[in-house]
């Protein structure tokens, strides 16, 4: 009998991944219409990526393949490590988070997850190894507890509050009129962002997975909670490999390395102190910003400073 259940299991397994897959892709692109344009090999394998490790190797890719957008990128994040990508809008940071999440195919090159390349592996198991923070999630209509829940496909209400607990929104949870079972989203309680990006933090813990993608608010949150925010994101990004898209200069300090990306092209990497004493263009930025810190508190973005 057990035997004849192996095969339900699988199915069972398979289809929490897509649906764990696509919830993901929801949150980052907010919307679903827009489509995958990328199809799974036949023989595409299961990605196993314990560390989660990432490579882009002379990686070239544009949305029009007569415009490219990323010229000859390369960079590697080894495992547990966190990389910053920092530049002006509209340089291709959001377009290396789509890449890795193989929204898209590049064009020449290769991008690898623990040594694997992504192109050859199923999306699904792709996007199950991922954990996205954006930075505007959108939430669905239905109680709190669940949106947090849906990190984990059968997690317990301990398991969820000790998540919202490490993501510092059990309190708030808790004044609400009807604490988890408060529905919200469009059509209930409208969170702010802060509170938003607290949720998508406490649902990442839950999935707990290997590689992490951090896309910093642009929006300046109030500094008070900006702060509460970096510090639970700086403790879950600890234990794990961690790309951050850094639209602020927050979460860059600490990062292990960062690339200055300028119109597609890496144009500077380093550690923040190494590239501040290089004296090069996120010098600039650093100073122009540090400047600006001091006459508008918590108000500069990364963006700005160009
Ligand atoms: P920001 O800091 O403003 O978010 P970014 O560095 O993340 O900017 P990307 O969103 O990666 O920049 O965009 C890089 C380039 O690709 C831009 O010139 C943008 O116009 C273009 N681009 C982005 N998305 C698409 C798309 N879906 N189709 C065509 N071009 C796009």
């Amino acid at each position: 009998l057990a035997q004849l259940f192996r095969p339900l299991d699988l199915l069972g397994m398979v289809y929490r991944t897509i649906r764990q897959g696509l919830i993901d892709m929801e949150a980052m692109y907010q919307l679903i219409d827009t489509q995958a344009e990328v199809a799974d090999a036949p023989d595409a394998t299961v990605l196993r990526a314990p560390g989660g490790a990432v490579r882009f190797d002379h990686v070239r890719f544009g949305y029009d393949p007569e415009r490219e957008i990323l010229h000859d990128v390369s960079f590697e994040v080894p495992a547990g490590h966190t990389l910053a990508i920092v530049g002006p809008s509209g340089a291709g940071k959001s377009t290396i988070a789509r890449i890795l999440f193989r929204f898209y195919d590049i064009q020449s090159g290769q991008v690898t997850i623990d040594g694997q390349d992504i192109a050859e592996v199923t999306q699904a198991s792709l996007r199950a190894a991922i954990g996205i923070v954006p930075q505007d999630m959108v939430l669905f209509n239905d109680t709190v507890g669940y949106n947090i829940g849906y990190g984990r496909e059968g997690a317990s209400q301990d398991e969820i509050e000790a998540a919202a607990k490490a993501a510092s929104i059990h309190d708030f949870i808790l004044s609400l009129p009807k604490g988890y079972d408060t529905r919200v989203g469009e059509r209930g309680l409208k969170l702010s962002g802060g509170e938003k990006q607290r949720v998508a933090i406490a649902r990442t813990l839950l999935k707990d997975p290997p590689l992490l993608v951090l896309d910093e608010a642009t929006s300046a949150l109030d500094s008070r909670t900006e702060t509460e925010i970096q510090t639970v994101l700086r403790d879950i990004s600890r234990k794990r490999t961690t790309l951050v898209v850094a639209h602020r200069l927050s979460t860059v300090v600490d990062a292990e390395e960062i690339i200055v990306l300028d119109q597609g092209r890496i144009v500077e990497r380093g550690r923040h102190a190494d590239l501040v004493r290089a004296d090069g263009l996120y010098a600039l930025m650093w100073n122009r910003q540090a400047s600006e810190r001091e006459s508008l508190p918590g108000e500069a973005g990364i963006g700005d400073v160009f």
